[in-house]
């Protein structure tokens, strides 16, 4: 978006928050137009902007749906929205958080590139694999909606049905491979039932190595897991046959997985570029390490990463030494150009000893509208930056963050993280430090949890980093020499 000739409406909700248009102005270029209204009473102004045709920022992400709808009639309008509320303005540090509003416009203003998909298909043939009756009672259910068929692996009695709406057979799986649309299955002890089965079924002479395909699988077993980080896996759903409720949840969850899915590719990868093998040495086993979901397979020299398959951890991205796999939601070159406008910006428009926090969509979005509805909100200088996952965070995002002039760096991570948070104290070693992992890496930041504000308290697991002296214009000699962990409240001092 073109900053000089787009218009930026800012809003004090209802005189809930501060606006510091000068702050503002000084960051952004542009238009500026303040309401304290613009969703109710002001949205004229909003209309006008319309009708004004420049690129039009709204500094309010609550009401983006009325203003998409207000803006129905002009299908050439460009909007972007923007939060300054709950990661600013709703704080004890509002009267401070001008600069901090311009950095966040400036960030949001940033174009990011389209995401590339890939696509799942699925026409609901599936696969219930259990021991007993639970598997059957499951299938009977789903009949209607899937191609079924029933597998037990040694099964106790079961009582045979009257009519065989779907297949029941015997055997247990040694392994399988594939997602949603095409799973592969080895399966050992396979056998068919009896057709005279009369009390209970009897299976005929059972043979190994068989092998069988499906679309889905329901694995109501109650054994092992088939697939590392299973819950990931598209296709593939677990539950515990003794917990109705969780049985419950994934009978439904199956019925839903017909047509076609489409997610996110993840991961760019450059073959030319992987460092894995040459001439019969293997070089670089990194991704392969770390990936936690079995996408990433040898493939000669280099490595393949499966699409279908990866979960979007990008601890992969954050550990490749050459740049093989790169994260694309968004690109390391958008991400980086984001954290320039943020912490460029913020230092344009007034701020200093900015420390930046990642966080993610899910978790950290809400952890921050908690902390500003119910508690102090955020401190002036800290301003958050949503990513996908923040273990697609590498070095050198943490880098770019004190190169671009900031003081600091936050990574707000879940208590009981979606994805392995290896990969990021790996890539980051030892700039960043957890305290959600078993070693003896949480220690430091555990024992000072204490003297930390709201928000630290309220996430057990937030990495803090700070630079011993920072240049805006250079980078220090070596990460080890110029981070060092702080409590976060110095980092906001
Ligand atoms: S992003 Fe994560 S799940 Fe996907 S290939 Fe990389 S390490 Fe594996
Ligand atoms: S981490 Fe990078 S260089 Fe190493 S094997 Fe994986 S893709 Fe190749």
């Amino acid at each position: 978006m073109s900053a000089a000739s787009s218009h930026l409406l800012i809003c004090s909700c209802e005189k809930t928050m501060p606006l510091d248009a000068q702050a503002i102005g000084r960051g952004c270029a542009g238009r500026i137009t303040q309401a304290n209204q613009l969703c109710g009473l002001e949205l004229e102004r909003f209309k006008q902007a319309l009708v004004d045709g420049a690129p039009i920022t709204v500094a309010c992400t609550q009401e983006a749906p009325l203003f998409r709808e207000v803006a129905e009639n002009f299908p050439q309008a460009q909007l972007t929205f923007v939060n300054i509320r709950e990661t600013g303005g709703w704080s004890n540090d509002a009267a401070a958080a001008g600069p901090k509003a311009a950095a966040l416009i400036a960030a949001a203003d940033e174009d990011m590139p389209p995401i590339s998909l890939v696509t799942l298909e699925s026409n609901g043939v599936a696969l219930i694999y259990g021991r007993d009756e639970i598997a059957i009672e499951a299938a009977q259910r789903l009949a209607d909606r899937l191609d079924i068929t029933v597998l037990l692996t040694r099964p106790g009695d079961v009582t045979p049905r009257r009519i065989n709406e779907f297949p029941v057979v015997k055997g247990t799986i040694r392994n399988a491979r594939g997602h949603l649309g095409r799973f592969e299955l080895d399966i050992d002890d396979y056998a068919l039932p009896l057709p005279s089965s009369r009390a209970k079924l009897v299976f005929g002479p059972a043979r190994d190595g068989a092998t069988s395909s499906c679309e889905l699988i329901l694995d109501l077993s109650g054994g092992v897991p088939m697939f590392p980080a299973h819950d990931l896996r598209p296709g593939y759903l677990r539950a515990d046959p003794r917990d109705r409720a969780a049985v419950e949840r994934a009978v439904a969850d199956a019925g839903g997985l017909v047509g076609t899915f489409d997610k996110p590719r993840y991961i760019h990868f450059e073959e030319s570029l992987c460092a894995h093998s040459r001439s019969g040495i293997t070089g670089c086993t990194r991704c392969l390490d770390l990936c936690p979901t079995g996408a990433i397979t040898p493939n000669g020299d280099s490595v393949v990463i499966d699409a279908n398959v990866c979960a979007g951890c990008g601890s992969c991205a954050s550990v490749c030494p050459t740049g093989a796999a790169s994260y694309s939601l968004p690109s390391a070159d958008a991400l980086m150009r984001r954290l320039r406008a943020l912490l460029q910006t913020y230092r344009k428009a007034g701020g200093s000893n900015a420390v930046v926090l990642f966080h993610d969509g899910e978790h950290g979005d809400d952890m921050i509208d908690a902390l500003a509805r119910f508690g102090a909100g955020l401190p002036a200088n800290v301003l958050p930056l949503r990513v996908n996952e923040v273990t697609q965070l590498g070095a050198e995002n943490i880098a770019a963050v004190f190169a671009y002039g900031g003081a600091g760096v936050a990574v707000l991570a879940r208590a009981r993280p979606r994805h392995d948070i290896l990969g990021l104290c790996v890539s980051s070693r030892p700039t960043i430090r957890t305290n959600s992992a078993s070693s003896s890496m949480q220690r430091p930041l555990a024992s000072r949890r204490k003297s930390r504000p709201a928000l630290f308290h309220a996430a057990r697991n937030v990495a803090c980093l700070r630079p011993h002296s920072v240049n805006s214009t250079s980078l220090p000699p070596s990460p080890s020499m110029w981070c060092r962990w702080l409590p976060a409240h110095r980092s906001a001092a």
